[in-house]
């Protein structure tokens, strides 16, 4: 407990890292380069409309969420998604399809051809392949699914999830559940079944039955209440430029206010994005600083819309929609924000996200961002069948907005693994390792902060 521990970052891994820690009675400091915490998670509110730039919402896939809300005095102010949000739409030859939910529905569904679903009935026939680790996402769906189910299911849910290609994502590192189901139980439908009854033992839920949350006044009230909690142990405008080995320990340099500080400790925690962690890194170990700048985080633009109610020809019945590439628009799909959270916007009008670019569309960065909003705002005018113009419209650009888990990754992990054993006392954290998920990055915090104490005990 008399170890000194800063935590570089103040978004989600960063502050829920510093808080278990704190809990722990462990004496910690986090430095944050901006004026506010949150990272990704950033909400605003103008002219009676209330957005989410970065995370909409999280899955509630670990218990330590609500213990963590409750525990801050946020249980009246989580709200969990309704029934309808359930429903989510494909876009297919310019139709919204409801993406199906159970056998029945997948019989009567049009998204998929009646070749299609037959080919879905042979997977637990198609035996494992040999590639091991160096499959993408598409070469593993194919081969047990087939292509059309890559093409109009998996390609659009990687955009929704990652702004991914399928085709670049390694199916072990960016979704090791799926893997892990051909793996051990030889199949996804038949691992499915089983792993139910694992998952329940870990108090674990699967991203399928986890609840959707949020929070009545937007995602970014959890960070920050987090942060408040925490009080002058976070210390804000503070970025940090090197971290030095003073053998036992570590020096770290930051700037904060125009001034020139340090701050030794006995453990420091990088809960920074890979390409910020690289650069402090680089002096420390270059293959390392490496290996992170090679993890790529594609741009994306999300346009945050309004319009008034009686403008949407098309029922609001659903989470929103995803788009296939081959179905070649401008946009990955759109949230129908208003409709899943209570008090996103007045009762008259309604509020959309839409995202833009990701691993499809990396080009997004050098093109003309007005000519790429206008293309997307006709045609989502044309699929929402919207008569008229948006009332709100405002948009941001993510540079780099979500670290890719591409074919190759696993040589990255093992580079940090490798990294940690050589520098006892630095941790490597943040959404580019265990997932890049809310709830993820809660979990694999927590693990973290787990090792830290076991460690120190031993
Ligand atoms: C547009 C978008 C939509 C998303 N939607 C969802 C969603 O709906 N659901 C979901 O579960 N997840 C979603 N995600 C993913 C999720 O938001 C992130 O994976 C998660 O918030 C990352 O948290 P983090 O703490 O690991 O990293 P970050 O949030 O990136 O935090 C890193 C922190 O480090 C700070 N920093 C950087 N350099 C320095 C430095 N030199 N010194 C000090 N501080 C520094 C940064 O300012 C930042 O605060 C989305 C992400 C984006 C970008």
């Amino acid at each position: 407990m008399d170890k000194k521990i800063v935590v570089l970052g103040a978004g989600i891994s960063g502050l829920t890292i510093s808080y278990l820690l704190s809990k722990k009675g462990f004496d910690v400091t986090v430095l944050e380069k901006k004026d506010d915490a949150g990272g990704s998670i950033e909400t605003f509110f103008e002219d009676g409309f209330l957005f989410d730039r970065g995370p909409n919402s999280g899955l509630e896939t670990h218990p330590l969420i609500k213990q963590m809300a409750d525990e801050l005095g946020l249980t009246d102010e989580m709200v969990y998604a309704g029934r309808e949000a359930v429903k989510r739409y494909i876009l297919r030859d310019n139709k919204l399809h409801p993406l199906p939910m159970n056998p029945f529905s997948l019989y009567k569904t049009k998204l998929f051809s009646s070749k299609a679903k037959l080919r879905l009935l042979c997977e637990p026939l198609i035996g494992k392949s040999q590639e091991g680790y160096y499959q993408s996402v598409g070469q593993f769906v194919q081969r047990r699914l087939g292509k059309e189910f890559l093409d109009y299911a998996i390609d659009p849910f990687v955009a929704g999830v990652y702004a991914g290609n399928p085709e670049e994502l390694s199916v072990k590192s960016a979704f090791p559940k799926l893997y892990e189901l051909e793996e051990k139980y030889g199949g996804l439908i038949i691992g499915t079944i089983k792993s139910i009854k694992e998952r329940k033992n870990r108090a674990e839920k699967s991203k399928q039955s986890a609840r959707m949350f949020s929070f009545k006044s937007g995602m970014q009230i959890f960070p920050k209440t987090i942060a408040a909690h925490l009080g002058e142990k976070v210390l804000f405008a503070a970025e940090v430029t090197s971290i030095e080995n003073t053998e036992p320990g570590y020096r770290i340099k930051y700037i904060h206010n125009n001034d020139r500080n340090s701050i030794d400790c006995d453990i420091v925690i990088s809960a920074l994005p890979a390409y910020a962690a690289a650069d402090l890194v680089k002096d420390l170990d270059i293959k390392t600083a490496e290996h992170l700048l090679n993890i790529f985080y594609p741009p994306v633009l999300v346009l945050y819309l309004g319009y008034e109610k009686s403008a949407v020809g098309r029922a609001l019945d659903g989470f929103g929609f995803l788009i296939p590439s081959k179905e070649k628009k401008s946009f990955l799909g759109a949230i129908w924000s208003s409709v899943i959270f209570p008090n996103r916007c007045p009762d008259d009008k309604t509020a959309f996200t839409l995202f833009i670019g990701g691993s499809r569309n990396p080009a997004i960065s050098a093109s003309d961002r007005n000519d790429t909003i206008n293309k997307t705002l006709k045609e989502f005018g044309e699929i929402m069948k919207i008569n008229g113009e948006p009332v709100f419209q405002s948009s941001k650009f993510w540079s780099k907005a979500i670290p890719q888990y591409n074919i190759g990754y696993i040589e990255h992990e093992k580079a940090f693994e490798e990294f940690e054993k050589n520098f006892p006392g630095i941790f490597l954290a943040g959404n580019y390792r265990g997932g890049i998920s809310l709830g993820d990055c809660i979990k694999t915090s927590n693990d973290l902060v787990n090792k830290i104490s076991e460690q120190l005990k031993s």
